[in-house]
């Protein structure tokens, strides 16, 4: 069991995803990670090895600060590939596409092979990287997130639940899950995902619990699930 914790909101959301990690450490982890997107539009990743605390180290000591208003962040228990920083999410597919993900993908050699065979390049041990370069392969010309993420998952065998943000789109964040928890909380203007409730306590009181196999769009204003 992991942690995902993410959002979008009007403010930095980096604080609130911080304290939502910690708040899942007693799920158990080994190493964890955030990405913004930054307001150049650029997906900006820290991950660590071992604690929380690794991570905000990591964050207080880059000479730009990470803010952003669109952000996903993680906790991993590793199922493929050792604890290490390269196979600690979020796990992104060229520089357009992150992606955090709790559970296991058990086609993804299959899945791995075939990218390799179009071209994809893979930095990590992990079977989380598959989804990445999947919904990157179905983004269209008009780059709808949600439709990329719509068609990738009818390829994955296994579980999941999992946080995607696109560097075209700052405006949506996508989630979905099969067989792995996810809930939404709702804020006023601002909406989060999470593992559990626990981890956004601090900002909100309501929830909608995502049911295996829904997908969310997820923008600052609205929540739409299909
Ligand atoms: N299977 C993924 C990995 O090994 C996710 C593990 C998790 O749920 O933390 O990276």
């Amino acid at each position: 069991m992991c942690g995902i914790v993410g959002g979008i909101a009007e403010r930095n959301v980096v604080p609130v995803l911080l304290e939502g990690l910690r708040r899942l450490e007693y799920r158990g982890y080994d190493s964890s990670g955030i990405t913004v997107l930054d307001e150049n539009q650029n997906l900006k990743r820290i991950r660590a090895i071992g604690k929380i605390k690794n991570l905000q180290e990591k964050i207080e000591q880059t000479d730009e600060l990470l803010t952003g208003r669109l952000a996903i962040a993680h906790t991993r228990w590793a199922t493929h590939g050792k604890p290490s920083e390269n196979n600690a999410h979020p796990h992104i597919s060229c520089d357009r596409v992150a992606v955090v993900h709790n559970g296991i993908i058990e086609n993804y050699q299959e899945l791995k092979t075939q990218q390799q065979e179009q071209g994809y390049l893979f930095e990590s041990e992990t079977d989380t990287e598959v989804i990445a370069h999947a919904i990157h392969s179905h983004l269209t010309a008009n780059n709808d997130v949600l439709a990329a993420v719509q068609l990738a998952i009818l390829e994955f065998e296994g579980a999941y639940a999992i946080g995607v943000t696109c560097k075209d789109d700052p405006n949506t964040l996508v989630a979905a899950r099969k067989g792995s928890p996810l809930v939404i909380g709702i804020g006023i203007g601002e909406h989060f995902i999470a593992s559990d409730v626990s981890a956004l306590l601090p900002v909100t009181q309501q929830f909608i619990f995502l049911e295996d196999g829904d997908i969310a769009r997820i923008t600052r204003e609205e929540v739409n699930i299909f």
